[in-house]
């Protein structure tokens, strides 16, 4: 499936239009960003590594039940996804607290969460991804009740798959963001599941294995990312 026309360029990935008008290609890039896109960086063969990883975690959710946007991959930066209409909210789980939980509560790095934690956040970089819950959702039109459950259960069913999939490899779930996005009545998992997005520390250790390598400078980035995607067994093919 060819690229015909860039339609969104994002801090990490681009889509482009395809002769099929319900699917994009997913291009994932080697920037990387944080602190809502004031920390920026190009880190070679990450956007390689990202989309492979990606493909594999989308696979893993599928085959347990999980309903993606995910199509097939195309070459080492690219996949083919169902194109969304997709809400403007991040959906995080959190098993530990890190992050900007620690911030916003005053909690210490690392406590472990009595159960997990769900939390909304609208995307919205200016205004630094405020947190929001479901009457702010509701209020301004941005799902319906009916999409808020099914966001909610469908992101707890991806930690209970994940925290053990990752477990099984010596890894902690931290936490993580998906987003959602409809085509007709169907509510798919689109975006990307990765380091990028989520927390992974070592079990033994608690060595952070993901993207807080880059926010806090500790360097290895690209590196730990493909010692995870070894780690759970992917097959990942260098640039
Ligand atoms: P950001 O928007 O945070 O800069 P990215 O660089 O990851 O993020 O850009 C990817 C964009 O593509 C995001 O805005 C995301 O919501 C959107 N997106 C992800 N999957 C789909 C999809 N299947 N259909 C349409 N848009 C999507
Ligand atoms: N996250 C993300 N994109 C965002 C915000 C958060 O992927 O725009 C992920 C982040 O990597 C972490 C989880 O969501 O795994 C929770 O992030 P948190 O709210 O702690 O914010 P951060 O520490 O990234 O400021």
């Amino acid at each position: 499936m060819e690229k015909i026309q860039e339609i969104t360029k994002g801090k990490a990935k681009s889509l482009y239009t395809t002769s099929n008008q319900e699917q994009l290609v997913m291009h994932f890039s080697d920037d990387t960003s944080a602190f809502d896109g004031k920390k920026k960086e190009a880190l070679m063969g990450k956007g390689s590594v990202n989309n492979q990883f990606n493909a594999f975690i989308m696979d893993h959710l599928e085959k347990n039940g999980v309903e993606t946007h995910h199509i097939e991959v195309l070459n080492n930066n690219d996949s083919l996804v169902h194109k969304l209409s997709m809400f403007p909210i991040e959906c995080v789980i959190r098993n530990r607290a890190s992050g900007s939980i620690c911030r916003r509560l005053g909690t210490e790095d690392g406590l472990i969460l009595e159960s997990p934690l769900f939390e909304f956040f609208l995307k919205d970089d200016e205004l630094g991804d405020p947190l929001i819950n479901d009457e702010h959702i509701l209020s301004f039109g941005w799902a319906t009740r009916h999409q808020i459950d099914e966001m909610k259960l469908l992101t707890y069913k991806v930690n209970t798959i994940l925290s053990k999939l990752f477990l099984d490899s010596g890894l902690i779930l931290v936490d993580f963001k998906v987003e959602f996005g409809v085509t007709g009545e169907k509510i798919l998992l689109a975006d990307e599941f990765t380091p990028d997005g989520c927390r992974l520390w070592d079990s033994e250790t608690l060595k952070k294995m993901d993207k807080d390598r880059f926010r806090q400078g500790l360097g290895d980035v690209v590196e730990s990312y493909h010692q995870v995607a070894d780690r759970l067994g992917m097959n990942i093919k260098l640039d």
